[in-house]
């Protein structure tokens, strides 16, 4: 079987996935060790049995559902290319919005980030690797997710960047910083949407909040009063519907200019204070 009868042949078993063309080209790759472009410039190459054998594996895992991320065990996010695993959320590209409007608004000296619940470490990497001369602090509660996230980061031969293990502050007690960041969970459980697509297969704890999702969003608005230094910035990222109520979070917690702005989609994705 050639790569491009493969490639039919698995789009057709993909036709339940938002993208089977690109899962079924990424899976060929992960397994053939070979770049797009040549799986396309090549797609007369012969598939040998040690690569088919794993590769329908992997097709009927997709088929069922489970996200390509975690069958080739990386996704890219700011061109980064990340380790992820089970324990935390797949990075999204409509986080790479608040990355771009952290870089966008950091002072020009050097200067002390937080990154609350990391997980991948996605958020904290980029603006690392892209500030060399800040040090980022990136926290998880979760154990795995710390060491994941330390992977990466010398992996990637980023080293401005410490993760630790804490719940939000609570390892961080008398520490400030001139920007605190964070993708925390802020879907409503009983959000049909957790029934569908890549999130069946992510962490709950990454992405169920109390209170309508607004439980962390509200937590880490009133515990990071403490830990911004004076004109420091807190970004938080939200789901489309809670702009207005994250906004409110902010003033009524004493923070001013509260702004949300968009993401890619259009949709509001983030609110900064
Ligand atoms: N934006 C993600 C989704 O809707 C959720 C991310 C999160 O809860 N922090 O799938």
């Amino acid at each position: 079987m050639t790569y491009q009868q493969w490639l039919k042949q698995a789009v057709t078993r993909l036709r339940g996935s938002e993208s089977p063309r690109r899962d079924a080209e990424i899976l060929l790759g992960h397994i053939t060790g070979r770049t797009r472009t040549f799986i396309l410039a090549f797609d007369e190459t012969v598939l040998t049995q040690d690569e088919l054998a794993p590769l329908d594996g992997l097709l009927a895992r997709r088929e069922r559902g489970e996200p390509v991320a975690h069958l080739v065990g990386m996704r890219e996010f700011w061109s980064l290319p990340l380790a992820v695993s089970p324990v935390t959320l797949i990075p999204r590209p409509d986080t790479e919005c608040l990355v771009e409007q952290a870089l966008g608004r950091l002072p020009e000296q050097p200067c002390d980030i937080l990154d609350l619940g990391t997980g991948t470490g996605a958020i904290a990497l980029a603006i690392a690797s892209e500030r060399p001369d800040c040090r980022v602090t990136a926290v998880d509660f979760i154990a795995d997710a710390v060491a994941l996230a330390q992977q990466n980061a010398q992996t990637l031969g980023i080293s401005n960047v410490n993760i630790l293990q804490s719940n939000w502050f609570s390892a961080l007690a008398g520490l400030q910083f001139a920007m605190i960041v964070s993708n925390p969970p802020y879907i409503d459980g009983q959000d049909p949407h957790l029934h569908q697509g890549d999130v069946r297969f992510e962490p709950k704890s990454a992405l169920v909040a109390d209170d309508g999702g607004l439980a962390d969003l509200a937590h880490i608005i009133h515990e990071g009063r403490n830990a911004l230094l004076p004109n420091g910035l807190m970004l938080l990222e939200h789901g489309w519907t809670q702009g207005e109520a994250v906004r409110r979070l902010f003033t009524d917690a004493g923070y001013l200019q509260a702004q949300t702005c968009k993401d890619y989609g259009n949709n509001d994705r983030l609110t900064l204070a």
